[in-house]
């Protein structure tokens, strides 16, 4: 078991308290490592170094493509140490290993498209008069704060890290409390690169302390929020206070819209691979399935069987379907499947599964449930487990009404051979990404990422996320002899 520290201005440390959390295998229960868990202090520490920093000569002289190469050197460390990385994310956040791969590759991604984006942010002059030359130029804004949750912490401290320090900016990361251990393998890679101290800083902590005193300071210039709704709102409120732009990334209940004249083979494997990623414990799971009243009773049947198929067990056994995070969120889950026994009809699953020798990790079957009313929370709420919602549909628009029929807008699936309908649904849907006869285009790093209504505002991934880290400047030089 490991004892490990934060990074606070090239320094490894405790917390000022003292103080420390327990972080969990989730597919046992057992304890794997102990962070400190960070206070204000701590925070204000981490936000003063990356503001000195910010200000310093040695990090305003690195120039764009040095720190396009310092990028892809995070990138080579990643991919050195694929393996121990892929395992140590399956152990910590309990997913199947194949998916801890599939994070670290996400990771060094990033990393790699935002180290070759470093020197090409260019910016406009804009013509006004003879004798008047006026440019627009994009620089950095400042300390920027990373709070991250706990069911991807690879991949999405890596999306937004990477974009910030191609910008120029300095950075704070609070990592999840319960999934921290890849998100320290990555801190250990900054140290070694010898950056100015302060540039790269990791708090550790528990979200109403550390995440709190982090997304209210003073000192943060812009604030990256990936997490719930809920939280969202918070941080939000924290950083008007100090009229800082925040970026928000928040939850998804998103459909997949299936229709009679799909590839069923196709759809079903998207459809099944949307809701059991990560256990479902995915921001962009699919997990309202809405199908063709015509097509259904097939459909269901061949869904059941692929769901009787899939396989239950830890983390680095690489099964297709991993534990839940903890007993909490295993109880939240479970709630909702008691409320669809009163309200709906379970089809497939629905139960707890206990794995021998892993006892302490909390399972769940693979879930469908039936019958569903549109406004019932089954529909409405984000569920996060392995559990997905069936709707029916009988013309195009009623798809689309339900399809809009969440506060969130985050995802959508449309699976159809019929591209009219394709084009139509795309452009009606509320939703920051649409896929057709496809779902989440392999992760999608260059494409914007984010959402519509209460799913968050702001773009990360892609190109325009460089937009979140800048501020634009114009200047409007006269001359003449
Ligand atoms: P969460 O909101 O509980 O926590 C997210 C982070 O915020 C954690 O680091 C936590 O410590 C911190 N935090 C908690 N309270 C805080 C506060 N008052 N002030 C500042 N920080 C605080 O979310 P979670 O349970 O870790 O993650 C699951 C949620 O994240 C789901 O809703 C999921 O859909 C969403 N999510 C969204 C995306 C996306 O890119 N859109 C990606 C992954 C997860």
């Amino acid at each position: 078991m490991k004892n490990l520290q934060m990074y606070i201005g090239g320094e490894w440390k405790d917390s000022l308290s003292g103080q420390r959390i327990d972080v969990k295998n989730p597919s046992n229960g057992e304890v794997i490592a102990t962070i400190p868990r960070g206070t204000k202090e701590d925070v204000d520490e981490a936000v003063q170094a990356a503001q000195k920093a910010f200000r310093s000569e040695a990090w305003r002289k690195v120039k764009p493509h040095e720190r396009g190469d310092l990028l892809q050197a995070i990138a080579d460390k990643l991919e050195a140490n694929r393996d121990e990385l892929a395992k140590l994310e399956s152990l910590d956040v309990g997913k199947p290993l194949k998916q801890g791969y599939a994070d670290v590759d996400a990771a060094i991604r990033y990393f790699r498209f935002y180290g070759g984006a470093a020197d090409k942010l260019m910016g406009d002059t804009i013509p006004i008069e003879d004798g008047l030359l006026d440019f627009v130029v994009r620089e950095p804004i400042g300390v920027t704060a990373h709070i991250v949750p706990w069911n991807y912490p690879i991949q999405i401290i890596s999306r937004s890290v990477a974009a910030a320090i191609a910008t120029g900016n300095t950075v704070v990361v609070k990592s999840a409390e319960d999934t921290p251990m890849t998100a320290m393998k990555l801190t250990e890679y900054f140290d070694e690169l010898g950056l100015p101290k302060g540039v790269f800083n990791h708090v550790t902590g528990y979200g109403y302390e550390a995440g709190a005193a982090l997304s209210s300071h003073p000192g943060v210039n812009h604030v990256t929020f990936t997490g719930s709704v809920q939280t969202g709102i918070a941080v939000a409120q924290a950083a008007a206070a100090n009229v800082v732009p925040v970026t928000l990334e928040l939850g998804g209940k998103s459909p997949n819209i299936v229709f009679a004249d799909c590839d069923i083979e196709q759809t079903l494997e998207g459809v099944v691979r949307a809701i059991i990623q990560n256990a479902g414990q995915t921001c962009s799971a699919g997990s309202r399935l809405l199908v063709e009243a015509s097509f259904k009773e097939g459909f269901l049947a061949k869904l059941k069987e692929r769901f009787a198929q899939l396989t239950i067990g830890p983390g680095l056994e690489d099964k297709d379907i991993g534990p839940i995070l903890n007993e909490k969120q295993f109880r939240r889950v479970m709630e909702f499947i008691e409320l669809a026994k009163e309200e709906a009809e379970i089809v497939a699953g629905g139960k707890q599964v206990t794995i021998e020798g892993s006892e302490g990790g909390f399972y769940i079957e693979p879930t469908i449930i039936d019958n569903v009313n549109p406004e019932s929370r089954l529909a409405q709420e984000e569920i996060f487990g392995p559990v997905m919602t069936v709707f029916t549909f009988e013309t195009t628009d009623e798809a689309l009404e339900l399809a809009n029929s969440t506060e969130y807008g985050l995802v959508a699936g449309v699976w159809t051979k019929n591209i009219d309908k394709a084009h139509y649904l795309a452009s009606r849907i509320d939703a920051g990404q649409v896929f057709v006869n496809n779902y989440g285009a392999g992760g999608g790093i260059q494409m914007p990422f984010g959402g519509y209504k209460k799913s968050g505002f702001g773009r990360e991934k892609g190109f325009i996320a460089l937009y979140n880290y800048t501020q634009v400047k114009n200047v409007a030089v006269k001359y003449g002899i």
